[in-house]
């Protein structure tokens, strides 16, 4: 029986689907381990604040609702709810003061949003309300950088466990604003835009159209929807993406940012119990700017860390997906519907 090959929705990228060997969940399961609430070596736990730079934006609780405070550089907020900071190994940093900006210098922001004051609070697992201080602290962060004369595109992403990069188990995200559009997004942005032209439609509307009645669906509320991609590369990859039309994260309102945090909660939540908390990567792509928002549709792209790549893909950039998307979608909404409600 032949594979199938099959072209992403919007990028010239290939996948042979291996629909004859397909693999099962159980082959991707990992061995049970545990991760405690706190530890007293990690940088990102309470009392420990000083191991970090001062943080650029922290929750407090305060009587009337949330208070949004800075640290200085004597000074660290304790009692947060989320906090963020920069990040120690920064990939991209601020130009100095005074220096204009140069064109070839990494200038931008890399910055570590620490999610919950509990170390093993992550999303599959968070309370709803703490998943809604996260998503607001992406916004603030989002809002803020955007505004950067040298920013032009600022990438929100997370790494889960260390096979996916992640060095702190901490639960913790990362926000890096770039001087350029990098080329996943812009090549996705070039795409919708082409489409737009000719049909007067956006392409991800019309793509969650025609997912929500397929086999790859996962799961949906009210505000989101989930489905592994048609032409998903990595085993049991799905997509999350607003129904109505958004471009970036700022366009959310209260009720959608809850539907949000619900939508991560449950997804992410099938697949640690689907998997036994595997390791994965996921990250929003959004529209870089007011001119772009109507074109393109802001989704969150959740890649589980479950295969090598090897020469093949490093010497082609075609991949080969030994779970089919509609399996993975199958096994997905099975689990899901035997979570335990809260
Ligand atoms: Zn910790
Ligand atoms: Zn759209
Ligand atoms: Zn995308």
């Amino acid at each position: 029986m032949l594979n199938d090959i099959r072209k992403d929705y919007l990028l010239d990228r290939w996948v042979v689907i291996a629909t004859h060997r397909g693999r099962r969940p159980t082959d991707f399961t990992r061995k049970k381990t545990t991760t405690s609430r706190r530890d007293s070596s990690c940088p990102f736990c309470p009392g420990n604040e000083r191991k970090t730079p001062p943080a650029v934006l922290v929750y407090l609780k305060g009587d009337g609702g949330i208070i949004k405070k800075a640290d200085t550089n004597g000074t660290r907020h304790q009692g947060w709810l989320i906090r963020c900071v920069p990040n120690l190994y920064s990939a991209f940093s601020p130009p100095e003061r005074g220096e204009s900006f140069k064109a070839g210098k990494a200038v931008g922001h890399h910055e570590v949003l620490v999610e919950s004051p509990i170390h093993n609070e992550h999303p599959g697992v968070a309370r709803i309300s703490q998943l809604i201080h996260v998503i607001n602290g992406y916004s603030d962060r989002l809002r803020v950088l955007l505004k950067k004369p040298y920013v032009k595109y600022v990438s929100i992403f997370r790494n889960h466990g260390l096979d996916a990069g992640a060095s702190l188990s901490h639960t913790h995200s990362q926000i890096i604003a770039t001087p350029i559009i990098p080329p996943t997004p812009h090549n996705e942005l070039e795409a919708c835009k082409k489409f737009h032209k000719e049909s007067g439609n956006c392409i991800l509307c019309e793509v969650i159209q025609k997912e929500r009645n397929s086999p790859r669906f996962i799961w949906e509320n009210e505000s989101f929807i989930a489905f592994a991609p048609w032409a998903a590369v990595h085993p049991f990859e799905f997509w999350i993406i607003p129904k109505e039309h958004q471009g970036t994260l700022l366009e959310l309102q209260h009720k959608t940012v809850e539907d949000l945090a619900n939508a991560l909660k449950t997804c992410l939540g099938g697949l640690n119990s689907l998997l036994n908390d595997p390791p994965y990567n996921f990250g929003f792509h959004m529209a870089p700017n007011k001119e772009t928002k109507k074109l393109y549709h802001w989704h969150l792209e959740v890649y589980p860390k479950l295969t090598i790549w090897a020469g093949f893909e490093k010497s082609t950039g075609i991949y080969i997906n030994v779970v089919p998307p509609e399996d993975s979608a199958q096994n997905m909404r099975q689990t899901i519907a035997n979570l335990p409600q809260d």
